[in-house]
């Protein structure tokens, strides 16, 4: 069937101004190409380290950044070109939870007059009926059903992650971008809200970006799974495949950093040797290439292709090009 949600090539790039004492505009190339589709009711991961580029491939995918290249489609239609009109339709259809749900929440507001302002907005329903349906809502992510009446600051952590839900719940939506929705929360917690958002996503048939740079995140949450490296995917396929037998050198390590299938299994990627380098001046041909313990010569200046390995894998990495075998077998063996 047709996928919910097609991204082909989609680039943004940032102008920064950089060096000292005699600072020079450079291009970040925070989105360098970057192409997945996502199905109905599939939560889908996108992974990596932070500063390569997963958040901003959220906002560039519902255009609270403007993308500089690529096509976005959303149920056939190409959100690219959305005007202003067709947007506001399609901000209905997709949402977005963000790390810290009290930046999006008015700390001046009760909490249910913020939930039932987009159904005022949109011409939903009158004022009683949002009422109710805002009584629904918070009843759906476990919290009363009266708590409307309360303030952003009279909520635990936890809770205001359940209110940035509800909020991003109160239109409907086929499309949740979740980015970190549990990174900021105690450990004891996230589970609750990984429960809680596995739950949704079942009983609405939701489908999710789930942008996280925590892999026992993805592995409980996540069907499909795309890494991401200094703005480009590097390995893309079914979860529980690339846990069993990563393909790329980079997936191998952060597998290997992260190998409880835990959700609260946190900071996987600070035990990874070698530091990120920077997406302002990305190393020549693989950029992984200088914290690669297979590096070639040939990965010091050619970009690897992206390579289907088979029907669902794919993956970029001079180790799978012209029917060489990939890494040693050894390397793929579950730790
Ligand atoms: Fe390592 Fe070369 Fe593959 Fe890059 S292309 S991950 S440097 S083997
Ligand atoms: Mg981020």
């Amino acid at each position: 069937s047709e996928p919910l949600l097609s991204v082909k090539n989609l680039k943004k790039f940032f102008q920064v101004r950089k060096g000292f004492p005699n600072p020079k505009t450079v291009t970040v190339r925070a989105l360098d190409g970057i192409s997945f589709e996502v199905q109905r009711g599939q939560a889908f991961a996108l992974v990596g380290e932070s500063g390569c580029g997963k958040s901003t491939a959220g906002r560039t995918i519902l255009r609270l950044l403007e993308p500089d290249e690529g096509t976005i489609e959303f149920d056939g239609q190409d959100i690219g070109k959305a005007d202003a009109k067709q947007m506001r339709a399609l901000r209905k259809r997709a949402q977005i939870i963000f790390q810290d749900p009290f930046s999006s929440l008015n700390p001046r507001m009760r909490v249910g007059t913020a939930l039932a302002e987009p159904l005022l907005v949109h011409g939903l329903m009158g004022k009683k009926e949002a009422d109710e349906r805002v009584r629904d809502l918070l009843e759906e992510v476990g919290l009363p059903r009266d708590a409307g009446v309360r303030f952003p600051h009279e909520f635990s952590g936890g809770q205001r992650q359940r209110l940035g839900i509800a909020r991003a719940l109160t239109l409907n939506p086929e499309l949740i971008i979740a980015d970190e929705p549990v990174s900021a929360l105690d450990v004891s917690i996230q589970s609750q809200i990984l429960t809680l958002l596995r739950d949704l996503q079942q009983r609405l048939n939701l489908s999710f970006i789930f942008i996280s740079h925590d892999l026992g995140v993805v592995r409980y949450f996540c069907q499909v799974m795309a890494v991401m490296y200094l703005g480009k995917i590097i390995e893309k396929g079914p979860v529980p495949k690339i846990f069993d037998e990563p393909l790329h050198p980079y997936t191998v390590m952060l597998r290997d950093a992260s190998p409880v299938p835990d959700p609260t299994a946190r900071k996987a990627f600070e035990r990874i040797e070698g530091e990120v380098p920077s997406a302002v001046n990305p190393p020549s041909g693989c950029h992984f290439h200088p914290r690669c313990p297979h590096v070639m010569d040939v990965c010091r200046k050619v970009y690897p292709d992206f390579i289907a390995v088979d029907a669902e894998r794919s993956v970029a990495c001079h180790l799978y090009a012209d029917g060489r075998g990939g890494l040693p077998v050894a390397e793929t063996a579950a730790a």
